[in-house]
């Protein structure tokens, strides 16, 4: 069978997605390559061509302009590189401008100082996929398998002769778009085998979102929420825990919007998925701080349940999340982290901004930046404003400059930085759990850990834990108790950025 490769732009949500469909395509016999590798992709393989060439994926991403740029300079680089393989695009951006990247596959790509470049035009190899009908290709790998000649070969093209991969694709989009928009399950079917991470499992619970912030374009792409029910929710974490995995994390687009069809919301989830599981611990994706209600607050106070909170808010300043569409002000942010601290001992507070939206002057970002520095983020996540086409604030007067946008970015880095020092500091020889990730190229009796409470730990395994046998080091995913000794290697290993301390295992 061919070669296939994937590349993910965006959030944790497209990279459970991605990873879903890398196993599928695994599953059906499907060569993974690393993105980027098998240059052999190219027109120099000669005789085994056909064994290279290959199938690419993009799983796009349309939050920022950025995001969109980054995918339409890999869409190019991919055609102009890959002559022989086949590009199918996907995901969020090509949910909304399917015909923009449509128009990327001049047919040219590849001739580039060709002097004979094939006329008229070759046939397209680049595919639009909109994100609504991503869950459609875990469809594809079965398709094409079946297709497959006797000895499980499909010829490369792009000569594109009858059953070779090019015309296959054609075949299957062109079926598919006949089908229309994938359906509501279909937002769930991305159920990875495995986890590239090996360490934590991933759980969709929901997708899409009701809310329509002035500068999202988000909900645009992926539709009002839906939710998983709890029972196929439950199904799923129980799956985690049988295949050996110490912790999940439940995502989506919004979580905090998760509402099944016997009414419960995420708080009623999280009891029902406590009580039908034994040992899996609960990491949650992004939160609202407006959705922090009395059965979510209960829920969250689980011995299970990560301390470690990520809170959508934005800005501190009345003024912008009015014009941003956010229902909730400052004080609101300050009681939801409040209401964290109270239910979990110091847990990892983290918090997204947007800096220099439409009307944010000086005074409204020292707002922001004073709420930030008030409650004490343990890292603070800023991004400039991103002017999307199709939202409500596309329109809106006072743009603020991009300089301006990136120096208070800088600005909340700094703060950030300080704030996961001093979060740090207070975990100094404290005892937390932690999550294996990975052996340490360093150090064979070291092991890469995330803690309880996110900080990224190298703990010393030595001697080593009474789960493990003698001479080896935890495999990823195993749960160890260690006790947090202090910043690794001194300023030096902080300032590497990779780990934020060093850690012992806990008698
Ligand atoms: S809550 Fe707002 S920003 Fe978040 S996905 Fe929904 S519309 Fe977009």
């Amino acid at each position: 069978m061919p070669s296939f490769s994937i590349y993910t732009l965006g959030c944790k949500l497209n990279q459970l997605e991605s990873e879903a469909l890398a196993d599928a395509f695994h599953r059906e016999g499907f060569e993974l390559l690393p993105w980027g590798t098998g240059g052999a992709y190219g027109r120099d393989c000669g005789a085994n061509r056909a064994s290279f060439a290959g199938l690419l994926v993009i799983n796009t991403c349309t939050v920022t302009s950025m995001a969109e740029q980054k995918a339409r300079r890999m869409i190019r680089k991919s055609l102009r590189e890959n002559p022989g393989a086949c590009l199918i695009v996907t995901g969020c951006y090509a949910q909304l401008e399917k015909a923009a990247i449509e128009g990327l596959d001049d047919g040219s790509a590849g001739n580039k100082g060709n002097p004979f470049p094939p006329q008229p035009l070759a046939p397209r190899r680049l595919f639009v996929v909109p994100g609504d009908a991503k869950s459609a290709l875990l469809e594809l790998p079965r398709f094409l398998h079946d297709a497959a000649r006797a000895d499980g070969t499909i010829p490369a093209g792009p000569e594109s002769e009858a059953g070779d991969l090019r015309s296959l694709i054609e075949a299957w989009v062109r079926s598919r778009e006949a089908g229309g928009a994938g359906d509501e399950a279909g937002a769930f079917r991305f159920v990875p085998g495995d986890f590239s991470s090996h360490s934590r499992g991933f759980l969709k619970i929901q997708d899409g979102c009701d809310r329509h912030c002035s500068y999202c374009r988000v909900t645009l792409a992926r539709g009002p929420s839906v939710s998983l029910s709890a029972e196929k929710a439950l199904t799923g974490l129980r799956g985690l825990e049988e295949q050996g995995y110490g912790e999940a994390v439940l995502t989506g687009v919004n979580i905090g919007q998760y509402h099944d069809q016997e009414g419960r919301d995420l708080g009623g989830l999280l009891d029902y998925l406590l009580a039908g599981s034994n040992n899996i611990r609960i990491r949650l994706s992004s939160l609202e701080p407006d959705g922090l209600n009395g059965s979510l607050i209960r829920a969250l106070a689980h011995p299970r349940l990560r301390p470690h909170f990520h809170l959508s808010i934005q800005s501190g300043s009345p003024l912008i999340l009015g014009r941003m569409g956010r229902p909730y002000g400052p004080d609101e942010v300050e009681k939801a982290a409040a209401l964290l601290r109270n239910i979990k001992t110091d847990p990892f507070l983290a918090c997204d901004i947007i800096t220099g939206f439409p009307g944010e002057t000086t005074a409204e970002f020292e707002k922001t930046y004073e709420l930030c520095r008030k409650i004490g983020f343990a890292w603070i996540h800023a991004f400039p404003y991103s002017r999307r086409p199709g939202t409500a604030a596309w329109s809106f007067k006072d743009p603020v400059s991009e300089r301006e946008a990136a120096e208070r970015v800088a600005a909340l880095l700094r703060l950030a930085k300080q704030g996961r020092r001093e979060y740090i500091s207070r975990w100094i020889g404290k005892e937390v759990e932690a999550i294996v990730e990975g052996g340490d190229e360093k150090n064979a009796l070291r092991v890469q850990a995330t803690s309880e409470n996110y900080l990224k730990l190298l703990i010393d395994v030595t001697p080593p834990p009474p789960s493990s046998p003698p001479g080896t080091v935890p495999a990823p995913g195993t749960l160890l108790r260690c006790r947090i000794r202090g910043l690794p290697g001194g300023e030096a290993g902080q300032a590497a950025g990779r780990f934020d301390a060093a850690a012992e295992i806990a008698d």
